[in-house]
């Protein structure tokens, strides 16, 4: 992509509305714009972004057994009546009329709709298990949307239902997305740490929340320090075979605990004072076993041998799509901008041509962009007639891992610098080991 046909709206000032790191970045780097409280557009920086998460989440959902679909944002409000959260879920619903006066309302989550589309279809034992998601837009009107994408009311969610005729296989199906969770937030370098959850009336032990560190983040945390070194389940883990519940309690047998759950007594009697960790983190993931709290009041019950008709077992599982954006960000930034991880850079290298106009600078630059196009790295080219400074400012700001630059300087010895963003170090390499080390020894 040529910077000159780009579309980034990056800003100079700080913008006096954002309170924190990742609001501040997204908005100056001009990967979104507020539209109203909450609600924002994603340009194309911050859209390259976001498609970028889906796809990791697409395939770790994939790969646990889970099938996508797609259902809309729009629901009827009978749905909710059914399951008798309509007066529940309060405020947070935005509810709309159509123009036959039904009563709709923007989805906030898809537990309704999904238990009465399965039960439409399901009658016996044999139907099961069925585990499906999506990846949709949800809307929440929050009492306070606040430090941008991380609380905003219209946000990117990816959410999965699983359905299964008995306890022992909805267990198993949590852990599918225990250990897949573990797997997506480590694909993007962050240390998300399952955290026992509140299940509400129904009671348990089945709910965790995952939570990435981070001084803004607006949950207190309580836990045992081991769960940061904690490796993650490889690309080799059999999601059919293996005893996936075993596999967990290398996290669920540690103390982790928000505020809502944390018991200072118990923490203190399980760690030891030099592993107490108190920190502030961020929810990224939710996951929760309910049984048959919407299938018992919304009738989706299914045929059994020994039992005879019994309601389906159900889970849910959420991801903040939109909010991990935001908490990528929190971790990865310094005081020049974002520092993208590699599996989710908008572009993986950043072209500066330091001498727009300069026929032999013109010409490096072009070979070098064509090269990277054909053998398959995403590219920007600053082309732009700016002055070097804020070429240089601005690339730190977006946050691409690697940046090529070229002027005048090397191009006598055929040189140009390698930028590595993270470091800040820089190679004095040959346009050809450049290109050689971007394709292959990153
Ligand atoms: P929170 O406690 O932060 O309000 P929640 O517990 O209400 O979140 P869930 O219903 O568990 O949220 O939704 C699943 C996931 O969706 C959350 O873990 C979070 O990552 C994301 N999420 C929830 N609310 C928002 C929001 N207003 N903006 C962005 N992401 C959100
Ligand atoms: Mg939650």
């Amino acid at each position: 992509m040529r910077l000159s046909r780009y579309f980034l709206p990056t800003l100079k000032e700080v913008p006096k509305e954002a309170e924190i790191a990742s609001h501040r970045l997204m908005l100056r780097a001009g990967m979104i714009r507020q539209e109203s409280a909450g609600i924002y557009s994603w340009l194309p920086l911050g859209y390259s972004v976001l498609k970028k998460i889906e796809i990791i989440v697409r395939r770790e959902q994939d790969r646990a057994g889970f099938v996508e679909m797609l259902m809309p944002t729009i629901q009827p409000a009978d749905l909710w009546r059914f399951s008798g959260r309509y007066d529940d879920y309060g405020k947070e619903m935005l509810r709309i009329q159509d123009r036959h006066q039904n009563e709709m309302l923007y989805g906030p989550t898809n537990e309704e709709m999904i238990t009465n589309l399965f039960k439409a279809t399901a009658r016996s034992y044999r139907d099961v298990p069925k585990r499906l998601y999506h990846i949709q837009w949800k809307f929440r009107d929050e009492l306070r949307p606040r430090f941008g994408v991380m609380r905003g009311r219209e946000f990117l969610m990816k959410d999965a239902y699983s359905f299964d005729y008995d306890v022992a296989g909805a267990r198993r199906s949590y852990y599918r997305q225990f250990i897949a969770y573990l797997r997506i937030f480590s694909s993007f370098g962050l240390k998300a740490i399952p955290m026992i959850a509140d299940t509400g009336p129904i009671g348990g032990d089945l709910s965790h929340e995952f939570l990435v560190l981070a001084n803004t983040g607006e949950s207190s945390i309580f836990c045992d320090k081991a769960l940061i070194g904690q490796s993650i389940p490889g690309d080799n883990i059999d999601y059919e075979r293996e005893d996936l519940e075993e596999l967990a309690k290398a996290w669920t047998g540690k103390y982790a605990a928000t505020e809502e759950k944390h018991d200072p007594y118990q923490f203190e009697s399980e760690v030891s004072p030099d592993h107490r960790l108190t920190a502030r983190g961020i929810e990224v993931g939710h996951i929760f076993y309910f049984g048959s709290k919407y299938s018992e009041p919304m009738r989706a019950f299914l045929q059994t041998r020994e039992k005879g008709q019994v309601p389906l077992q159900m889970g849910s599982y959420g991801i903040g799509i939109s909010r991990l954006i935001g908490a990528i960000i929190e971790v990865f930034h310094d005081e020049s901008g974002i520092i993208w991880p590699e599996s989710v850079a908008p572009f993986h290298v950043g072209i500066i041509n330091l001498k727009q106009g300069d026929t032999g600078v013109d010409s490096l630059c072009e070979r070098l962009y064509a090269q990277c196009l054909s053998t398959g790295i995403e590219v920007l080219y600053d082309d732009t007639g700016e002055r070097a400074g804020s070429k240089f400012k601005n690339m730190d700001l977006i946050g691409l891992p690697w940046q090529l630059i070229v002027g005048p300087n090397g191009l006598s010895s055929n040189l140009v610098e390698f930028k590595h963003r993270l470091t800040g170090a820089i190679e004095l390499l040959s346009p050809e080991s450049a290109i050689n080390k971007l394709v292959h020894g990153r």
